[in-house]
């Protein structure tokens, strides 16, 4: 016997429906002890998603504007899945103390969290097992820092209370009480902290992919499914946007050496991803996927022999530190260095920031790419086959991609490119074409 950490997300526990695919899931192998959930989802491609409903609701809070119809939608969605499944989860009484709360000045992060407080409570009532509230055990500082150790300890001192139990995800609290959510998708890390916490023998996500596919489905049409692939390779896909797993639920399950089994909650019997420590070597694609995200902005700074320059660069970054703006990427020429930055952190600040580069560097020329889409082809083989940049950039010519900025990081475990965010679903593609075959 086992423990088997269970995650599902948001299409898992849209409705009794797949409510029921789920139970089905759990209760097939006893090992599945602990049960993460989040708050319902989709159910359909115009649908929307519950947490989205509630961090609506509390804008109409804040601007004093009418939330009580918001307020009924959700109530209704969790009160016909109550009923559709045929249990008494106390979800009425539980509006009540929400509705309450809402009256009294409700925190964004508390109304946020009642999606996963409320399926959490659905799901114990339904597998007849102990609902275990995240507040109080997933912690954070007063400045709402993560506690990932005393998170830890507090964890496994209230899981070894329960055989078997589920949780909600996405929320903890503060040192005062008040809930805390993680960023949006964060239930992946309650399951991973979870795991960790009773040292689980694999963490399963459950969603409505099988699998961490080689390329976003969105993008291209019936991507190969990644049989298995590192922590490492995971993290650099996350990162760059491949949004199936929250970035930060990596670490946990790394470090307790944690399998996590990606699987999808409408085809149970596939086998999925499984993310693991030790890589792949030789065998098998080349690539082990791409990923990417748009809205990027390039500045390029061009300087004679900025090379023999002592301190340019640090001129530079600390122009970037001084408006409170992470840095990218930092791909660099002989007298060229450039700086690429997510269009979220720049607000109206570029005009500002250009004018302070050119002041306090001297430079040539500083020369701006706008609307920019980065993408990364990813895998840990790469590095030791030939001819991977030559197949890329030959297919990305091909596809008549203009590549505006390359940059491949030291460990030539991916290789990064810049184009224009209208080029960006081609590249995908293209990249996917050339070497998904392999
Ligand atoms: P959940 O609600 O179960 O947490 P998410 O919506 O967060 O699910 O993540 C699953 C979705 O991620 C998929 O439906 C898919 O559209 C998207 N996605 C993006 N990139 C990939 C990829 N490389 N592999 C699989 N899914 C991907
Ligand atoms: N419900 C939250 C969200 O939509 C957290 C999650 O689903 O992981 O972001
Ligand atoms: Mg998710």
């Amino acid at each position: 016997m086992g423990i088997i950490v269970t995650k599902f997300g948001g299409t898992s526990v849209a409705d009794a429906i797949q409510a029921k695919k789920t139970q089905e899931i759990i209760e097939a192998d006893a090992d599945r002890k602990f049960i993460v959930v989040s708050a319902p989802g989709k159910r359909f491609d115009a649908d929307n998603k519950i947490t989205d409903l509630l961090l609506l609701l509390f804008t109409h809070l804040e601007q004093n504007a009418p939330y009580e119809q918001i307020f009924q939608v959700v109530k209704d969605r969790f009160i016909d899945i109550e009923r559709a499944l045929g249990i008494d989860a106390g979800i009425t009484a539980a509006f009540d103390v929400i509705e309450k709360k809402l009256k009294e000045g409700a925190t964004k992060d508390y109304l946020a969290s009642r999606g996963e407080y409320l399926s959490g409570r659905i799901f114990a009532a339904l597998l007849g097992i102990d609902f275990i509230d995240a507040a109080g055990i997933v912690l954070f500082n007063e400045k709402g820092r993560f506690l990932s150790e005393e998170t830890n300890a507090a964890l496994a001192a209230e899981l070894e209370k329960h055989e078997r139990g589920v949780i909600p995800g996405f929320y903890g609290s503060l040192p005062n009480g008040e809930i805390k959510t993680f960023s949006r998708g964060g239930s992946d890390i309650t399951g991973a902290i979870v795991a960790r916490a009773i040292s689980a023998d694999v963490y399963e996500n459950w969603t409505d992919v099988s699998g961490f596919l080689v390329a976003d489905p969105r993008i291209v049409k019936n991507p190969k499914a990644i049989d298995q692939i590192s922590y490492k390779e995971l993290r650099e896909l996350s990162y760059m946007g491949a949004s199936v797993l929250h970035e930060n639920a990596i670490y946990p399950a790394r470090l307790a050496g944690i399998p996590i089994n990606i699987r999808n909650t409408n085809a149970p019997t596939e086998r999925g991803t499984f993310i693991v420590a030790g890589e792949k070597e030789t065998e098998g694609r080349i690539i082990t996927g791409i990923a990417g995200s748009k809205d990027f902005t390039v500045i390029a700074i061009y300087k004679n022999m900025m090379s023999s320059e002592t301190g340019f660069i640090r001129r530079v970054l600390s122009i970037m530190e001084d408006y409170g703006i992470p840095i990218e990427h930092i791909p660099s020429g002989v007298d060229t260095v450039s700086i690429v930055i997510a269009d979220k952190y720049l607000d109206d600040k570029l005009g500002d920031i250009i004018e302070d580069i050119e002041r306090k560097t001297q430079a040539d020329t500083v020369e701006v790419f706008e609307k920019m889409a980065l993408i990364a082809t990813v895998g840990s083989r790469m590095a030791a086959r030939k001819g991977v940049s030559a197949k890329l950039f030959t297919a990305l010519y091909e596809a008549d991609v203009n590549v505006r900025m390359i940059d491949q990081g030291s460990s030539e475990m991916n290789i990064i490119i810049g184009v224009e965010n209208n080029d960006f679903e081609t590249a995908i593609r293209a990249i996917y074409d050339a070497f998904a075959n392999e």
